[in-house]
């Protein structure tokens, strides 16, 4: 047996509970092999063994008050996964499906999208079963407060520096870092994703999805083609989608979908970004408005935008959001691009289906990590004490999203997988971290 379906069927014995965990570590695991083969003592050190283990697990308990009156419990996390190479970085997720195994399975995902960005950031992430929908300013603040009453021990600035994520964003990381900043009596940098008027850096609300549509520049100039005149099918409709669908429309591209946790919206005249944005993310209300204010635009209920014709999908909404039989709709309709603007949306059988079928597939950990990078931009801005401008910030998210692709596809390539960004995401992302580990000595 390898060195790696040994690690992935301890996993499964130990963790049978936490099956996102487990999905997430077997795509990993299995494409190190040509790596693991290449390095003999990372074996010899049990440096998978390692590797799979959060350094740290955080649990806690979040109680507040509702505006009824009504005291709530909720269970607060931070997985502290890995720090090799920098400080633990990675959102908080506020979602009533947060428990272990899906915290767990962001956090190991995230130790290898933070290496691949080139900047230095361990791996982690945390959040709460909190669901932020139909929740008051007060009631979000008196949560959120709470929660950083617990968390704001084990965070830093040189620790441990979370920022947003599903159901945390502007507002929520406003209320967490004044809670931050009340407890330890210190301004620091210790959120990113934070407002500009308090160190918040330019570009970081739009640089997940910019990134990803910037990566998606890269496969296509691979293949000789262009953005301009493509059709896009994107789901979600929170940040990612926003700003991915905003940047492919700049750069010529129809985005003919977005959607929500109730259904999709199809718009045959491209989505109206300035509409949506209205929509979502000023009067926090649900996409049926979107269709309202548009003529031609029909919302479907209950179903997912993959049914329809496009030439590139970009999965923008959630974990395991595209099945194989999305996978297949997709190919059957002549799609050639899948690029995920979440984290891990498309299931092991619909990425090995699209794969099979000359789908060119980007992995969330290379294609999203726009919006990590330029957290870690952050990070560096709030360290000098200045602020760059958006210029700035972009052309640097540009350059990092270029060499995240060339890395990816060079690692693909150097271990026998040319054109599989999964393999090469993954290798190029581990060697960095299982080099920084090896020279750390057992830790
Ligand atoms: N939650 C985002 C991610 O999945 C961003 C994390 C961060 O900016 O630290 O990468």
């Amino acid at each position: 047996m390898s060195y790696s379906s040994e690690v992935i069927a301890q996993l499964k014995e130990r963790y049978a509970d936490q099956p996102e965990f487990i999905q997430a570590a077997q795509e990993v695991l299995v494409s190190l092999q040509p790596a693991l083969d290449a390095h003999p003592e990372y074996q010899s050190q049990a440096l998978l063994e390692r590797l799979v283990e959060p350094e740290r697990v955080i649990m806690f308990r979040v109680p507040w008050v509702d505006d009824k009156g009504q005291i709530q419990v909720n269970r607060g996390y931070r997985i502290e996964f890995n720090s090799a190479i920098g400080p633990y970085k990675g959102g908080l997720r506020l979602h009533p499906s947060v428990n272990l195994s899906i915290l767990k399975f962001l956090g190991f995902e995230q130790i290898f999208k933070n290496s691949l960005t080139t900047l230095p950031m361990g791996g982690g992430k945390g959040g709460a079963d909190f669901d932020p929908k139909g929740k008051s300013d007060r009631e979000i603040m008196a949560f959120c407060q709470s929660f950083m009453t617990e968390l704001y021990r084990y965070i830093g600035p040189n620790t441990d520096v979370p920022a947003g994520d599903i159901g945390t964003g502007a507002r929520e990381i406003g209320y967490l870092f004044g809670q931050y900043k009340r407890l330890r009596n210190e301004w620091s940098g210790v959120l990113t994703g934070k407002g500009l008027s308090y160190g918040g850096s330019l570009a970081r609300t739009e640089a997940t999805g910019y990134g990803a549509v910037y990566f998606l520049t890269h496969m296509l100039a691979e293949k000789g083609e262009e953005l301009a005149g493509k059709t896009i099918c994107i789901s979600g409709a929170g940040n990612v989608a926003i700003y991915a669908a905003q940047k492919a429309q700049q750069l010529g591209a129809c985005v003919l979908t977005v959607s929500d946790s109730s259904g999709y919206v199809y718009d045959p005249d491209g989505i109206d970004v300035a509409t949506l944005k209205n929509v979502k993310e000023v009067r926090r209300a649900r996409l049926t408005d979107y269709v309202a204010a548009r003529p031609r635009a029909m919302y479907h209920e209950t179903q997912r935008p993959w049914g329809e014709k496009c030439d590139i999908a970009m999965p923008c909404a959630t974990q395991n959001e595209l099945s194989l039989e999305s996978a297949q709709a997709l190919v059957a309709h002549g799609c050639r691009y899948v690029v995920e603007g979440a984290n891990m949306p498309t299931t092991l059988e619909a990425t090995t289906y699209l794969q099979e079928h000359d789908v060119f597939f980007a992995p969330g950990k290379a294609a999203n990590a726009g919006g990590v990078a330029v957290s870690g931009l952050e990070m560096s801005q709030n360290a000098e004490h200045l602020s760059w401008s958006f210029d700035e910030v972009d052309q640097r998210l540009q350059s990092i999203m270029a060499s995240i692709y060339t890395s990816a596809s060079t690692a693909a390539k150097d271990y026998g997988h040319e054109g599989n960004l999964v393999f090469g995401a993954n290798i190029a992302g581990f060697l960095k971290v299982a080099e920084a580990m090896m020279a750390q000595g057992v830790c």
